[in-house]
């Protein structure tokens, strides 16, 4: 599924973000930057060890806040790691953080000159944020960025599976 928005496109595909080809892709790492499980596990496997290495010396991102490396073996030339809230009870500034992580690291793509960007579905695996709501946070998020700026011209979700993909497709639908 695929909508213009101002000058830019969104775009909700299903698949593995590894495979993107986008400027950058969005890691969903954790504030250590040294993750193994979910997407960050595939992003490093596939990327290989220069990306683990540059994170190293980067040493860490706080919650919210996201952190560029280069995409090692990957397409995509950067990876800008992100590390969203863990959901707790949804009363700890869970959905400010998530639309902050989402927030940081297209401001950062856009620092750095980059026209497209992928994201994975931030914190909803091991990080437990219930699906429907960060998908809304998601899109609405990349809405707004693309209707107030013009320098990023496509912003795509890379879903993992059937049900992430139906659940943004919904909540895009709804927003549209
Ligand atoms: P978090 O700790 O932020 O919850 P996870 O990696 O556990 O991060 O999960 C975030 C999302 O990434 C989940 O929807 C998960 O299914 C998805 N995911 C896992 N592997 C990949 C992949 N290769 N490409 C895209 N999304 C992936």
């Amino acid at each position: 599924m695929e909508v213009k928005i101002a000058n830019g496109t969104l775009a909700l595909v299903e698949g593995n973000i590894t495979c993107e080809e986008t400027d950058a892709i969005v890691n969903a790492a954790n504030t250590r930057l040294m993750g193994g499980a979910g997407v960050d596990g595939a992003i490093h496997r596939a990327g290989g060890p220069s990306i683990m290495e540059e994170c190293r010396k980067i040493g860490g991102c706080p919650t919210g806040q996201a952190v560029i490396t280069t995409g090692g073996d990957l397409k995509a030339k950067y990876v800008i790691h992100t590390v969203g809230p863990i959901y707790q009870d949804g009363t700890k500034g869970e959905a400010e953080l998530l639309k902050s992580a989402y927030l940081s690291s297209i401001k950062l793509a856009s620092t750095k000159g980059l026209k497209s960007i992928s994201f994975p579905a931030i914190s909803t695996g091991a990080y437990a944020y219930p699906l429907k709501e960060a998908a809304q946070i998601a899109l609405k998020t990349a809405m707004d960025y693309l209707r107030e700026y013009s320098d990023i011209e496509l912003i795509r979700f890379v879903l993992f599976g059937r049900k992430t993909y139906d659940t943004f497709r919904e909540e895009l639908r709804k927003l549209i």
